[in-house]
Order: C-alpha cells, then sequence, then structure tokens
C-alpha cells in the first residue's frame, strides 16, 4: 500500500487551478466575468498564441483598491460574499474566490489597477502562485490583467490543449456568449493582433448578434420577453430558416451566467415541434431571470450547470414563452426555406408539400429534344444552366446522362447542330412500374417479386456511390454559380472554414472569404440543388468542426453523404414512370455489386414474391 501523503500547497493548488483553469478559454472566462462584476461597460480581450503566450483582459470597472490588491490573489478571496448564506442571492460571476489563485498558479500575472478614489494605481505581479513584485503605477481606473506563459509549469495540461487556433475559436466561444449575455457591455476581442469582433454595447442584442453570428441570423430571430410567477424568459429565437445540424446556436443564460441545460433545449425544441425537420436545432439565445433563491449555482466549479429549485414550472414557463412567440410569427417565405425537402409555415404547420427545387433533368418525350439537351446528353456530363422550360437542372441529372437510351450511331456520328429529331431506341425494360405508393416508395414487378423501393434512399446511394468515387480520385465534377451565393459565418465558423479548407475543396466547392464576417460559394458540386446550399454548408462546417474537435469514424463518408443527401429526390414527390425507371434500372448495377442500403444503412428495395402474396392470401400454405 503506498504512503498516504499530504499534498504539498503548491500541489494542491495546481489541482485546484485544473478546475477553474483547464485551457486559455476558461482563464478569459473568469476574468472577463470579474471585469462584469467590477461593473465595466467596456471590456477587452487580447490573447496570442492561443492565449498560451498571454491572455490580456482590460475593463474599465471599478479597479481593485492598493490594500485589497494582493489579497485577491489568495485562495478564497472573495470580495463578493462573506458567508455561505449570501449564496442563496449572489448576483455576481464570481463567488468562489478562486480564480484568480488558480490562474496565477499555473502562469505569470501581473495586475494594474484603480479605483476611482485613489490617485495612483497598484501594480502587483505574481509567478506561480507566489507575489513577485507589487507598487504604484500611474493608470486608468479599471484593471487590466495579463496572463503570460499559461500551463508553463504544468505540462501534464500543456500537452492535452489543441492547436493554437482551436484555443482562439474557444476564447471567441466564451467571448461570443458573454457579448450576447451583456449587449450592454462593449466586448472587443483581438486575436494575434486582429481584430475578431467588437460589439457596441448600446444593449441591443441584436446588434450584438449581428456582431457574432453575421446578418442572416440576425435578420431572422424572433424577440421574445415573457413573464410569469416571478419567472422572466426574454432574449430571442430563431425562424425555422436559421436552425442548424446541432446544437451550438442555442445560448441559455439563468440570471446572466451561461448554463448548459439539456431540459432547456428540449423544452425550446418541443415548441417548434411539427415546425422544423428531424435532426434540425432551433437557434436561440434565452435569458432566464428569476430569484437567485430559486437556483443553485454552486453545483459544479465552472458554475456552467445549475439546479431549478421548481423545475417543472420553469419549464413551463420556457416553452409557453416560446410557443407563444412561434404562433403568432406570420413566416417570411425565403429561399432558404427549402431545407430538407420539406416545408413549413410558422403559424399552423402544414403537411411536407413538393419542394421546388427539384426539376428533372430529363427529356419529357423523346422527340423532338433541344439542342442544349443533346449536347450535354452526348457530353455525358451536366449540360449548361437551362433546360427547355428554362428550369434549373438539378436532381437526376446524372440519371438522365445514363444508358437508359441507346443513341443510334448515325445520330452519334451527327453534329448537334444538324437538323433534330434524331432516333432514340430503348434499351431493354425488365422492371414493370407498377405505380408509387405515398409519393414515396416506388412500387415495380419483376418476375416473380413484387419491390417497394424507397426512392430518397434508391437516388441517395446512387448519388453517394458516384461521389464517394469522385472524391476518393480528387476528381469531383463542380460547377460553377451563375450567382455566387454569400454564406454569413460566426468567427469559429470562418475559422473552421479555413482550417479545413481541403475538405470542402475536396468535395468540388469553391468557396471563398467574404468579409470578416461571411464567405462567398463559387462552385459547388454538380446537381447540387441552389436552394439548399447555405444550408449545407452550415451542416459541413458543423460536420468538420465536429471533427476537429473529436475525429469522427468514417468522416469523409459522412461528409459525401451529406452532399449526396441533398442532391437526391426527396420523399414526398411524385416520379414519373419514366423517371422511376430510369431510377431502378441504376440501381440494379448497385445491388449486382452487392450495396442494398442507403448510406445510413435503411434497406433501399423490399421484395415481396408471388410465392408471398400466394400465402398472405391462403391460396397456398
Ligand atoms: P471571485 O470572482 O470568485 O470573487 P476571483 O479570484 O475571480 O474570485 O477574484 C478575487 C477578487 O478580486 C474578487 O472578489 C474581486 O474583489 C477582485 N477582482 C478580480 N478581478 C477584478 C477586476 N477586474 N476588477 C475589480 N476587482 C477584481
Ligand atoms: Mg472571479
Amino acid at each position: 500500500m503506498p504512503q498516504i501523503r499530504v499534498l504539498s500547497q503548491q500541489t494542491a493548488d495546481k489541482i485546484a487551478a485544473g478546475e477553474v483553469a483547464e485551457r486559455p478559454s476558461s482563464v478569459v472566462k473568469e476574468l472577463a466575468e470579474n471585469s462584469i462584476d467590477a461593473g465595466a461597460d467596456r471590456i477587452t480581450v487580447e490573447i496570442r498564441d492561443g492565449g498560451i503566450r498571454l491572455i490580456c483582459v482590460t475593463d474599465n470597472g471599478c479597479g481593485i483598491a492598493k490594500e485589497d490588491a494582493q489579497i485577491a490573489f489568495l485562495r478564497h478571496a472573495t470580495s463578493k460574499i462573506r458567508e455561505i448564506g449570501d449564496l442563496e442571492n449572489i448576483g455576481t460571476m464570481g463567488f468562489r474566490g478562486e480564480a484568480l489563485a488558480s490562474i496565477c498558479a499555473v502562469s505569470e500575472v501581473e495586475m494594474i489597477t484603480r479605483t476611482e478614489g485613489e490617485e495612483e494605481g497598484t501594480y502587483v505581479k505574481a509567478e506561480r502562485g507566489k507575489i513577485v513584485s507589487t507598487g504604484e503605477i500611474a493608470c486608468n481606473r479599471g484593471t487590466v490583467l495579463s496572463v503570460k506563459n499559461l500551463f508553463m509549469n504544468v505540462p501534464a495540461r500543456m500537452k492535452f490543449l489543441k492547436k493554437n487556433s482551436t484555443e482562439s475559436g474557444y476564447v471567441a466561444d466564451v467571448l461570443g456568449r458573454i457579448a450576447l449575455s451583456k449587449p450592454d457591455i462593449a466586448i472587443k476581442y483581438i486575436c494575434d493582433d486582429k481584430e475578431v469582433f467588437a460589439t457596441s454595447g448600446d444593449g441591443n442584442l441584436i446588434n450584438a448578434i449581428l456582431k457574432i453570428y453575421g446578418r442572416e441570423c440576425a435578420e431572422n430571430v424572433i424577440e421574445l420577453d415573457y413573464s410569469e410567477d416571478g419567472v422572466r424568459v426574454f432574449g430571442v429565437i430563431g425562424k425555422p430558416e436559421i436552425s442548424r445540424g446541432n446544437r451550438t446556436r442555442q445560448t441559455l443564460f439563468v440570471n446572466g451566467r451561461y448554463i448548459k441545460n439539456h431540459v432547456v433545449s428540449k423544452v425550446v425544441e418541443e415548441a417548434y415541434r411539427n415546425m422544423l425537420m428531424v435532426g434540425r436545432f432551433p437557434f436561440f439565445i434565452l435569458n432566464i431571470e428569476l430569484s437567485p433563491q430559486l437556483v443553485d449555482v454552486n453545483v459544479h466549479p465552472a458554475k456552467t450547470e445549475i439546479k431549478f429549485a421548481n423545475e417543472k414550472k420553469i419549464y413551463d414557463i420556457v416553452y409557453h414563452a416560446v410557443k407563444g412567440r412561434l404562433s403568432g410569427v406570420e413566416r417570411r417565405p425565403s429561399a432558404s426555406d427549402k431545407t430538407d425537402g420539406a416545408s413549413f409555415e410558422l403559424a399552423k404547420p402544414t403537411n411536407a408539400a413538393e419542394p421546388a427545387q427539384f426539376k428533372l433533368n430529363l427529356t419529357p418525350k423523346i422527340e423532338p429534344v433541344s439542342r442544349s439537351a443533346v449536347a450535354g446528353f452526348m457530353k455525358n456530363t451536366v449540360p449548361e444552366a437551362k433546360e427547355e422550360g428554362g428550369a434549373p437542372l438539378h436532381g437526376l441529372s446524372d440519371i438522365s446522362a445514363d444508358k437508359r437510351y441507346i443513341v443510334d450511331d448515325r445520330v452519334k456520328n451527327k453534329s448537334v447542330d444538324d437538323e433534330l429529331p434524331f432516333e432514340i431506341v430503348e434499351e431493354y425494360d425488365d422492371y414493370k412500374i407498377v405505380g408509387q405508393l405515398f409519393s414515396t416508395y416506388i412500387v415495380a414487378e419483376k418476375g416473380d417479386s413484387v419491390f417497394f423501393i424507397d426512392q430518397h434512399a434508391a437516388h441517395e446511394r446512387l448519388n453517394f456511390e458516384k461521389l464517394m468515387s469522385e472524391y476518393s480520385e480528387r476528381k469531383v465534377l463542380s460547377q460553377q454559380l451563375l450567382v455566387p451565393v454569400v454564406v454569413d459565418l460566426s468567427q469559429s465558423e470562418m475559422r473552421t472554414l479555413s482550417e479545413s479548407a481541403e475538405y470542402f475543396s475536396n468535395l468540388g466547392f469553391v468557396i471563398e472569404e467574404f468579409g470578416v464576417n461571411s464567405a462567398i460559394v463559387r462552385q459547388t458540386p454538380v446537381d447540387l440543388p441552389e436552394l439548399s446550399l447555405k444550408q449545407l454548408i452550415y451542416n459541413l462546417i458543423d460536420a468538420v468542426g465536429e471533427n476537429r474537435k473529436h475525429a469522427v469514424p468514417n468522416f469523409e463518408e459522412k461528409i459525401v453523404d451529406m452532399v449526396s443527401c441533398k442532391s437526391a429526390i426527396k420523399a414526398n414527390r411524385k416520379l414519373s414512370t419514366e423517371e422511376a425507371e430510369i431510377l431502378l434500372k441504376r440501381l440494379d448495377a448497385l445491388l449486382e455489386r452487392g450495396i442494398s442500403t442507403c448510406p445510413h444503412g435503411r434497406p433501399i428495395r423490399v421484395e415481396m414474391t408471388k410465392t408471398d402474396f400466394e400465402k398472405m392470401f391462403k391460396r397456398i400454405t
């Protein structure tokens, strides 16, 4: 049995430091919260090398009096509570009196501070938990706190940090949240000499959203402010247009403190029921304000979790606050509505309607054929931009390029400028299309069997196989957009995009930075319907970002599938017999290779034999 030892103070401090000072962003959070507690209305955060080399937080708050300046560095030194009972009425962000001591244990800290009443400011320098020098200094009212060489003496923690750019992204997230929770404080974030964002501090949440998330978000939020029984819920919720594929854009503050609470997310999502597709999550920034006595904030060292005294009631109030606003809002039609093929309305949810964006690239009856269509057909690529009716060529264009029809040799030898019509003969026909069920499943008879085919699963798999093989050879066919599409992005999304540019270019996208908060998409993989492009870009960025945090298994297949899925025909869409036949014919080639499910593993085709029917109807036993 190893001997039990009491840890040295220094070791104990380092361990405790791990709880509040986990990484640069947690240090920034603690320091910025101290500035807020000091009543500052202007806070500037500057970092270098992901925060390892420098974190400097400057505020115009109340400052620390000379006689308190050194005490502030002691563990459990706080001006915010005196006894445990005060916790029940806590109105400040800090209260544990641990942050400065913890940060100082694992770095070199310099503090310059002055209160209103003092003529001279105070200077304190501390290294690895000990004060090394103090003095007087001329300075503005407020506090400048700089942290240098973070974790230099804690190699284990150092190892655990990510790349500088990732760490500075986390800092952007933390500061972005603070800016959203305090629109009345002007917050500026500078990373490696570059200003990342700066909010005006004018008290308007939507202006802060504009700075953090960009114009698209700012223009698609609904403000709410609802009170019931002493509980106030206010902030904004997003229209379905800005819903996302994960919960990263759900932000909750309880009495001004950022909180992770899964139940509140669920409750808000419940209020959006029938308005969002499965797998879509609403945008929200909500504040819950209630008597501090009804929340326990001291359940987690980083203070990001809380307990409500009367949980059910609070969740009820949140639900009503959100639901009430959603049912009163008219939907503004917008291109990005067409997310996944279903449509929605805010006021009265409807069933999925036929999406407008998929026009098949099939020449309806073979003769006469337009010249441009023939040119495209002959090249076996996607024809230019317009079909006869002027409809965009999307969706099944690659199907039309398939060997559905054998072009007569005479035709092949003809120039496309020669007179039309030309002759086309059908290859073979072994499926008999019986019809389509629920606008979603193709029913086809072949030999002694009837097949039910999930049209979306089938097309998605076909697209996936094609795109995956192009992707692995770095040969994805890409097309230029007639009108480039601008996508608003947050700082961390911009970073994800620029640091993972390769994924996007390998997928056939050409995307460029476009100002501080947006990117411009100039080229996309062929066949991608433009209307769901923005959504796809957001989803891809989310996925790439997740993968950067923790490697996702089969990641490349997943992103290829995200594109394949967007370019596939959806359920709830009527197909012509001709389209169905083409789909099935191509499907056969896949089935021959033993591929029988969509990329998510759902079956593409279900078979029932004549014998099954005979048994069912008790003709045989
Ligand atoms: P806590 O915030 O939990 O009280 P900290 O270790 O973060 O503990 O800070 C210790 C004390 O130092 C605070 O209670 C506060 O009095 C003082 N302090 C820290 N940062 C600032 C600041 N930026 N402006 C004014 N006072 C500060
Ligand atoms: Mg604090």
